[in-house]
């Protein structure tokens, strides 16, 4: 089982395998790549793209795909995914970053949700595909994959899916056997700000295990940019959770952090937890406490 780190923030952390630096998150805010780390980029999730440019929203009969349409759980607003323009600001960055550092992670690369994207153009290019509505969207976004892919040259590119192993295809246009193709990893985020019943992402990782044909990893939120200590989940709960995705089979775990510095600081927290070590074991995934145990040389 691999290990990673993503962070918001061009400083990468010891003891894991993969250092990602959010290089574009859903703000839109662009920084530098760092050689040293795998950049993750959000594609149609663009917060300063759509204040710039807000007629290129996706839209839907429920309203634009801002994040103030309370219709639709949008964490972020959400640019339609046919636009040319957007796509190849995209890519262009996937490429450059691609070039010069060891691997692309990229995350919003999909629909907004079941409901978009009803736009002229879309709806354009839906009616003379010939397809039906969800089997278009599927092959809409599965093409921007491929796009992707050709853009990332010899080097492995990770796929991030939202936490929805059922509906992935009807709500966001997730082909996950067609993605496969063109993926390396798939890894599913599974945020939260407290996690006191890992039952539930234990269920989500066992059923997206069950049926992706390339490796999966989980992402579990240590601490996000705004947060202090107090807003976010324990280290006992984050090594819980850990442990019990770990035993569904998922081939890695991603801790996400706005800077290396909450990672050092939950990689102490973690070691200092013999207690929760010591209970965890035996729950069938110890290669979570064999990671602690190796920072404990950290320090
Ligand atoms: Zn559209």
């Amino acid at each position: 089982m691999k290990f990673g780190v993503f962070l918001y923030q061009p400083e990468p952390v010891e003891g894991v395998d993969y250092n990602f630096y959010r290089i574009k998150p859903e703000s839109g805010t662009v920084g530098k790549p760092n050689p040293k780390m795998y950049t993750n980029i959000a594609c149609f999730g663009d917060n300063a793209l759509a204040a710039k440019r807000p007629e290129w929203i996706s839209t839907s009969a429920n309203g634009p795909a801002f994040r103030t349409n309370k219709k639709f759980n949008l964490r972020w607003d959400v640019l339609c995914m046919t636009n040319p323009e957007v796509r190849e600001y995209n890519l262009k960055l996937i490429e450059d970053c691609a070039r010069v550092t060891p691997g692309i992670s990229i995350s919003s690369q999909h629909f907004a949700e079941h409901a978009f994207c009803t736009c002229p153009r879309c709806v354009e290019l839906w009616r003379k595909s010939g397809l039906n509505w969800v089997d278009w969207r599927a092959k809409t976004a599965n093409e921007f994959l491929a796009e992707v892919r050709e853009r990332v040259v010899n080097k492995p590119l990770f796929v991030n899916c939202l936490p929805d192993p059922l509906l992935g295809k009807e709500r966001f246009g997730y082909d996950f056997d067609a993605m496969a193709e063109y993926t390396d990893y798939f890894v599913i985020p599974m945020f939260s700000k407290a996690y006191p019943t890992p039952w539930y992402w234990e269920t989500i990782a066992r059923g997206y295990k069950s049926y992706l044909k390339k490796p999966m990893f989980v992402n579990f939120y240590v601490r996000g940019p705004g947060e202090t200590w107090e807003t976010v989940a324990t280290t006992k709960q984050i090594l819980t959770v850990a442990t019990r995705a770990a035993r569904t089979g998922v081939d890695g775990i991603i801790f996400l952090a706005e800077k290396a510095q909450w990672i050092q600081e939950f990689q102490k927290n973690a070691v200092a937890d013999k207690e929760t070590r010591e209970f965890l074991k035996d729950h069938g995934g110890d290669e979570v406490l064999e990671l602690v145990n190796r920072w404990e040389s950290l320090f």
